[in-house]
């Protein structure tokens, strides 16, 4: 199968930058070895992605979902105030389900015309003589799909960058341990909830009547994962924030899927563009989940990269370094916000938690 370019993942990066490839008339095939029946984590949206959305044509895709009225958040002192008076990350957004959110995304890119590739692997390149030939499994069957640039658009992983020289610089050992829970009373309270708490900060959201995502965020090395893994230890643990101990016990809330760990590490790509490749969202740039800003710049950078792949197919040489330059401008605003938000809370002056983003050097 040969196409112009190859995307490899179906999050919200790999469905921008197949969808505007696919748009302005490109053969786009979007390899995506999302399980589709699982929840993802990352639900909250800010209301940046008002403008964005509409300014990109993407604005249907956010009707279904909840708008957030705000946030309440216990950050810089024990008691919860409305997110907007601690200069909280979350304003007034959304609160995506992200199942449903990165399912109509895919439909939306293979709409354009991208050829999306459901259950689909990407596992090696192979050596044919033609350019970037990727062995790809779909459904236990194993096809090579040839193209003439790659989107890795995987995640965290960032598969295919670092297998062609790339390195991802990761700056923290942030980790979540978080669960979706279903609870029997309706629940109709928008708020995003954050509570900082010694070893880390809490977290919970609505993402529907009677479902809500509740997770702790701290340093994979520092928490106590072995319990935490457990129902029990993660209920216990959510039970200690004030903030949330409420929602979890007074509406009855019990886990339909986790307790899930997942790395929510910050890093970034040099280079984040290569010959004939070029690396999206997370696989470009993964940010601190307090941010509320890695579906956005997943959104913007899959964008700017299908941009950059036309300009260079037109000729246009400088578009590559417009690109990491994109990417690098991005990282530098992120670290200024991020180290502005952890700096609020001074509670827990000896634990390493804060320590570590407090005082950690300019490049943390
Ligand atoms: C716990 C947690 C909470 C978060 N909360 C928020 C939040 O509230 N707000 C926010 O904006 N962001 C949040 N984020 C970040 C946000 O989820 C990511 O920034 C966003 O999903 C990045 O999109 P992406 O498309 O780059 O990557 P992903 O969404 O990770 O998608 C990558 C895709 O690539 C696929 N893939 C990987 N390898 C292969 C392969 N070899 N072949 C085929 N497919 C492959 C994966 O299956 C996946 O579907 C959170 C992250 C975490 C971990």
């Amino acid at each position: 199968m040969r196409f112009d370019v190859a995307v490899i993942g179906g999050g919200p990066a790999g469905s921008s930058a197949a969808l505007f490839l696919a748009r302005h008339g490109a053969r786009v095939a979007l390899i995506d070895g999302r399980a589709q029946s699982d929840f993802s984590a990352g639900e909250s949206l800010s209301s940046m992605a008002r403008s964005l959305f509409a300014r990109l044509g993407l604005e249907t895709l956010l009707v279904p979902h909840f708008t957030a009225s705000g946030g309440l958040s216990a950050w810089g002192g024990p008691d919860p105030l409305p997110a907007s008076a601690v200069i909280s990350p979350y304003g007034g957004g959304w609160h995506l389900d992200r199942r449903k959110f990165d399912a109509d995304f895919l439909a939306f890119a293979s709409d354009s015309g991208a050829k999306v590739m459901k259950d689909a692997r990407y596992l090696k390149p192979i050596q044919t003589g033609l350019r970037n030939t990727l062995r790809v499994e779909v459904n236990g069957e194993f096809i090579d799909v040839v193209a003439d640039y790659i989107v890795d658009a995987s995640g965290r992983r960032a598969c295919y960058s670092v297998a062609h020289g790339a390195r991802r610089n990761v700056t923290d050992k942030l980790i979540a341990v978080w669960g979706v829970a279903s609870s029997t009373c309706l629940d109709k309270d928008d708020f995003t909830m954050i509570d900082a708490c010694e070893d880390g900060w809490y977290y919970s959201a609505r993402i529907s009547d009677r479902l809500r995502v509740f997770a702790i965020f701290g340093d994979g090395d520092l928490l106590d994962l072995r319990s935490l893994r457990t129902e029990i230890g993660f209920r216990q643990r959510i039970s200690l924030s004030t903030v949330l101990r409420q929602k979890y016990t007074q509406n009855a809330y019990a886990l339909v899927q986790g307790p899930k760990m997942s790395n929510a590490s910050s890093g970034y790509m040099t280079p984040p563009i290569g010959d004939n490749w070029i690396s999206v969202g997370d696989a470009a740039l993964s940010v601190d989940p307090l941010s509320a800003e890695g579906i956005l710049f997943a959104v913007v950078s899959g964008h700017n990269a299908a941009t950059t792949l036309l300009e260079i197919e037109n000729g246009n040489g400088n578009s590559a370094f417009m690109y990491a330059d994109f990417v690098r401008q991005h990282l530098e605003e992120y670290r200024s916000k991020r180290r502005a938000y952890y700096r609020l809370e001074t509670r827990w002056r000896d634990s390493a938690f804060w320590e570590r983003r407090q005082l950690g050097n300019s490049s943390s």
